[in-house]
């Protein structure tokens, strides 16, 4: 997938890249089926978690606050609302499910952008 890296103030930015997303880095336990977690073309809020000596860089939306933050519809490729623990189709009702941010729970005064994550686009 590739990166734009969420900036703090203050710090340097730095130039998009390419990213991996484990399957082991989408959610603790086992993971059924990929598609009920992340989709292609969606925009995940990750953080990176391994970078090694050829600068492959690994990315995991495990930790609460990261996963999906914009998916689109795999049937009609609409924008989808977030709802709880499902998104719907703003055009076809398709509803989908994703491992999202939050879950059920709200956020609590957390603060955007920490060292180290970004936005993805998965692919
Ligand atoms: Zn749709």
């Amino acid at each position: 997938m590739s990166c734009i890296p969420i900036l703090k103030e203050n710090e340097r930015s730095f130039p998009s890249f390419e990213a991996v997303l484990p399957v082991s880095g989408i959610r603790p336990g086992y993971v059924e089926q990929i598609r009920d977690e992340v989709r292609v073309g969606d925009i995940l809020k990750a953080k990176v978690s391994k970078i090694d000596k050829q600068q492959n860089i690994d990315v995991n939306i495990m930790e609460q606050g990261y996963g999906v933050i914009k998916a689109f519809c795999s049937r009609c490729r609409s924008n989808m609302i977030i709802n709880d623990n499902k998104v719907n189709c703003s055009r076809c009702n398709r509803i989908e499910s994703r491992k999202l941010p939050y879950g059920q729970q709200r956020p609590r005064g957390q603060s955007e952008g920490s060292y180290g994550s970004k936005y993805s686009k998965f692919r």
